[in-house]
């Protein structure tokens, strides 16, 4: 996407502590109150994104500090955005964080619509882990979704964008209505319609997890109405399928993990924990880590036997068809060799060189068209 370059930057008089550090550069993305730009460290010459806020009230500032908190607490993850230097101004706050030049994960998958199966294991896998790390510490997300996962320079993801996260005290629920519709899980939907709902808890994260994880392997949400009413009363239902034919090659474990995260009832619905946990992950660890020394062996005998047998192949004689050798005996080198000696024997020199080229007619057992006519003809003068 491309932003406006022109966008401007806050006064320098206004923000000199920052600006003394670091170097703003291009726009990397925007949001509702606040523009995310690349920048340069001076003093090591590393490059950062750096999200810079203009507070248009109280309540701005007071929730862009609740983020910056957040982030600090959940810090030293690989999957989770690190936060690196903070400045704060009177009308601006300045969010110094890792770079992400691979941008949005959402963006990622626009391009390439759906990933296979392997690849949505290895960032579903990190997805969680960074979602178990913020769950043991009592934070939930709020807001998972493609958009919200960023990539780093080689292609390992990074959750990001904490505006809605809160730590919640033992025992706490929420009840406020955020987060993405097409993400929202159904506890919330029913906070934000009945008054005096139970609330909801981090299980609302393994929801959106789920709808990530279905939306990786089909390129398509499991919820979706053009009429936002139906979209909501789908999500309140549970009710998605897996159609064909986008699901008909997907694995029976992949499909077991989304009916165990998109489970109406959040009592029930799978943990952070719990997922990792499932068979879905094991295929790729038996895969990566698990030596199998008998099949190794195996592999190795084969393939040396294959090398072996490319090494001498050029040098072993040719199969013989006996009609191939009535046909056209001058194609195996062994006969080539004795027809070519004997034609030299016989004319002193080589033969029809050039194109039409063919000693092999020394042997021909039949008769030439040319003598079997000069033969015809006499027989008839006769
Ligand atoms: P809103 O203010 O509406 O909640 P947002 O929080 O989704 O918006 P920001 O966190 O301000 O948006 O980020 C805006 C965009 O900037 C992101 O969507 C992303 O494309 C880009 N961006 C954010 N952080 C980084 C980063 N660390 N590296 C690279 N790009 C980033």
């Amino acid at each position: 996407m491309a932003y406006d370059e022109t966008d401007e930057l806050p006064d320098r008089e206004k923000a000199k502590e920052f600006y003394q550090k670091y170097e703003p550069k291009d726009v990397l993305g925007k949001g509702i109150s606040s523009v995310v730009r690349r920048c340069v460290e001076k003093s090591t010459g590393k490059e950062y994104a750096v999200k810079i806020v203009e507070y248009s009230g109280p309540e701005l500032k007071e929730a862009t500090l609740r983020e910056i908190e957040i982030m600090r607490l959940i810090g030293g993850h690989p999957n989770i955005i690190d936060i690196h230097d903070t400045f704060e101004s009177d009308s601006f706050v300045f969010i110094v964080m890792e770079l992400c030049p691979n941008g949005e994960l959402f963006d990622y998958l626009t391009k390439v619509v759906r990933l296979s199966e392997k690849k949505t294991r290895l960032m579903m896998r990190n997805i969680l882990e960074a979602v178990l790390w913020l769950h043991k510490r009592n934070i939930v997300h709020r807001d998972l979704k493609p958009e919200n996962i960023l990539l780093d320079k080689d292609m390992n993801i990074k959750i990001s964008d904490f505006g809605f996260a809160v730590q919640l005290e033992p025992e706490q629920t929420l009840s406020d209505l955020c987060g993405t519709p097409g993400y929202l899980a159904p506890e919330t939907l029913v906070c934000s319609m009945y008054e005096g709902a139970n609330g909801y808890g981090m299980e609302v994260d393994m929801w959106a997890c789920g709808v990530i994880l279905f939306t990786l392997l089909s390129g398509s949400p499991p919820f979706w109405h053009r009429r936002q009413v139906i979209m909501l009363r789908m999500i309140m239902e549970g009710n998605y399928t897996f159609s064909s034919p986008e699901w008909d090659d997907i694995s029976e474990n992949a499909k077991d993990l989304i009916r165990n995260l998109l489970v109406v009832d959040a009592s029930k619905r799978y943990t952070a924990q719990q997922a990792l946990d499932h068979p879905f992950f094991a295929r790729d660890t038996q895969g990566e880590k698990t030596f199998y020394p008998r099949k190794t062996f195996k592999v190795y005998i084969i393939a040396t036997m294959v090398i072996q047998r490319l090494k001498t192949l050029k040098n072993k004689p040719q199969s013989i068809r006996v009609v191939d050798l009535i046909e056209n005996p001058y194609r195996f080198k062994t006969y080539r060799k004795i027809i070519d000696t004997a034609a030299f024997s016989i004319y002193g020199h080589w033969v029809k060189r050039g194109e039409q080229q063919n000693r092999a007619a020394l042997f021909e057992i039949e008769p030439k068209c040319d003598l079997k006519s000069i033969h015809c003809s006499r027989i008839e003068v006769n």
